[in-house]
């Protein structure tokens, strides 16, 4: 790793450590180029942190919690008597799951030879990315690079999200409950809500 403005070249870059970046990443590797990945951000990108494992952990947990509430489990003649839960715990348990994959994905990554490098990238020419992080600045030149950054959601004209009346998805799944909620768009994320 070199620091400063001397330059690393690379044959393939990746920017963006989600499931589309990392597998990628991976599969190059394996293939025998010597790959640098870069997010700034953990590995696993939002699938992993905001979006589909947390979710699903979340829903998961509910879900048993509605099945001992369920009167079909009466008309069964079980009957549960007192059934609560505890908000922290359910969150401790869900990143617990999280925390368990994201070493998972680590592994993956270093068992790859696959160099992570933490910091935000951008691109100063066609063949060159800058990456800033904690690391200071370094610079990278590629042979092939692949664009994995994700994607934002694009706020509706005068509605900005505030994390308080307007979310994105990413931010309201793993930490509020809310108590009133439309969701605009029809696609898989919205889909796993309702
Ligand atoms: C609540 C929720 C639930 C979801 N549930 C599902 C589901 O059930 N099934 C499903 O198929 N999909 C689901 N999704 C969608 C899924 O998360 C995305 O399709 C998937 O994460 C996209 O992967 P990606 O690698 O393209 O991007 P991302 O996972 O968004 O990864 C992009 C990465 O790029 C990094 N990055 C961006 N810009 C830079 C930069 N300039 N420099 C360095 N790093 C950068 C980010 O930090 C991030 O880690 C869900 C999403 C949400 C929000």
């Amino acid at each position: 790793m070199v620091v400063g403005d001397v330059t690393t070249a690379v044959d393939v870059l990746v920017l963006g450590a989600g499931p589309g970046g990392y597998v990628a990443a991976i599969r190059a590797a394996q293939l025998g180029r010597h790959v640098t990945l870069i997010d700034h951000g953990l590995p696993g990108g939002t699938c992993l942190h905001q979006g589909c494992i947390p979710l699903k952990a979340l829903l998961s947990a509910s879900e048993r919690y509605q099945q001992t509430r369920s009167e079909e489990l009466t008309s069964m003649g079980i009957y549960v008597e007192a059934v609560s839960f505890d908000w922290a715990s359910m969150q401790a348990w869900k990143q617990g799951v999280v925390d368990r994959l994201a070493a998972g994905v680590r592994r993956l990554i270093a068992g790859n030879r696959v160099e992570y490098v933490h910091g935000t990238g951008w691109f100063i020419n066609a063949q060159e990315v800058r990456v800033e992080g904690e690391h200071g600045s370094l610079r990278f030149k590629f042979e092939h690079c692949i664009i994995a950054t994700g994607a934002d959601a694009a706020p509706l004209s005068g509605l900005s999200f505030d994390g308080k009346h307007f979310h994105q998805e990413s931010n309201c799944c793993p930490v509020l409950i809310l108590q009133h909620c439309v969701l605009y768009r029809q696609d898989c994320v919205n889909w796993a809500f309702r």
